[in-house]
C-alpha cells in the first residue's frame, strides 16, 4: 500500500480512538499518550504531538509535561492528529462537544464537506476558502480567516499551496496528485487567533553550537529522530535527563523553536475539522 494512504488511514484510525477516549472526566496527558502509543500500534510514527485544544483555544494544546487537565461538562475539544509512514503524512482533526455547541461543531463539518466537493484539479484555492466562509457564515458562525490548509510533503507538515478558510483572492490552482490537507475553523468570536503561552511543541532549527554535553546530545537525538517534524518536549523527558534545562539552553540559541498556543482573539468557542486528501484520487483521513 502507498505509505500516504497507510499514513492517512492510521490517521483515521488514532483520530476515531481519541475520539472515544475524550469524556468528561478524562485526563488530558493520558488520553494524548494513549491516542500516540495507538499510532505506532498501527504502525504509524506520530507527524507532530497528537493534540487536545480546548474551547478558545483553537490549536496547538500539546499536553505538557505533568498536565494535570481534565475534560469537564461544556468543553469544546478539537482533536488533531497528524501520522507518518517513511515521511508521508495524514493530518486530520475532529471536534468532541462536551456541552452546548452542537451546530459550531456541524458548521465546520459542512465547511469541510463543501471544501472537499470542490477540491478537484484545476480549481483555484480561494474557490474553497470562499465555499468555506460562505457554509460558516450561513450558519451564522465566523471562519478563523487567520489559520487554514496546506499542502502536505515528505516530513514536512506544511508546505504550499495554502488553503485559505475565506476567499483571499489566491488564485494558484490545485493540481492532480497533489498532497493537501484542509481544515476549516468556526468559531462564534472574532474570526482570528492570537499566539498564546507556549506549547511545548518543538521543530528542530539547526545544528547550533551549544556548551553543554547534555544539550548536544539531546539535540543530536532530536535531528536524526525527527526528521525535521514538530515533537513535543514530554516525548524527550521520557528518554533524557536534564530535559528542561536543555530545552531552555537550546531554545536561547536558536537550535530549536516552541510554537505558541494559538487561541480565539474575543476568547470565542472554536471547532475544527480536517482531512487530508490526493487532489484528484481520494480523502485519505476519511
Ligand atoms: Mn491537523
Ligand atoms: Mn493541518
Amino acid at each position: 500500500m502507498n505509505d500516504w494512504i497507510k499514513a492517512g488511514e492510521i490517521a483515521k484510525g488514532a483520530r476515531e480512538y481519541g475520539r472515544s477516549l475524550v469524556v468528561v472526566g478524562a485526563n488530558l496527558l493520558e488520553v494524548t499518550e494513549k491516542i500516540e502509543d495507538k499510532i505506532f500500534e498501527l504502525g504509524g510514527k506520530p507527524a507532530f504531538p497528537a493534540q487536545l485544544s480546548i474551547n478558545s483555544t483553537a490549536a496547538h494544546y500539546n499536553a505538557t509535561v505533568g498536565d494535570e487537565t481534565e475534560f469537564k461538562e461544556g468543553d469544546l475539544i478539537k482533536l488533531d492528529v497528524g501520522v507518518h509512514v517513511n515521511g508521508a503524512i495524514g493530518d486530520t482533526a475532529c471536534t468532541i462537544d462536551l456541552g452546548n455547541n452542537s451546530e459550531l461543531v456541524k458548521a465546520s463539518e459542512d465547511a469541510l464537506a463543501a471544501a472537499i466537493e470542490l477540491a478537484k484539479p484545476g480549481v483555484e484555492v480561494r474557490e474553497i476558502g470562499d465555499a468555506i466562509s460562505k457554509t460558516i457564515r450561513a450558519a451564522g458562525f465566523s471562519p478563523i480567516k487567520n489559520l487554514g490548509g496546506h499542502g502536505l510533503a515528505p516530513y514536512s507538515v506544511h508546505t504550499s499551496p495554502s488553503i485559505p478558510n475565506f476567499n483571499n483572492g489566491d488564485t494558484t490552482k490545485l493540481k492532480a496528485g497533489e498532497h493537501i490537507a484542509i481544515e476549516p475553523f468556526a468559531t462564534d468570536g472574532e474570526g482570528t487567533v492570537v499566539e498564546g503561552a507556549g506549547s511545548e511543541i518543538y521543530l528542530f532549527k539547526g545544528k547550533k553550537p551549544v556548551r553543554d554535553m547534555n544539550s548536544r546530545k539531546i539535540l543530536t537525538y532530536i535531528e536524526t529522530e525527527y526528521n525535521g517534524l514538530p515533537f513535543a518536549k514530554r516525548w524527550l523527558t521520557k528518554k533524557f535527563r536534564g530535559v528542561n534545562m536543555a530545552f531552555t539552553l537550546l531554545e536561547r540559541a536558536g537550535a530549536i523553536y516552541q510554537y505558541p498556543r494559538l487561541v480565539e482573539r474575543k476568547r470565542g468557542m472554536v471547532a475544527q475539522t480536517e482531512h487530508s486528501l490526493i487532489v484528484g484520487e481520494s480523502v485519505t483521513t476519511k
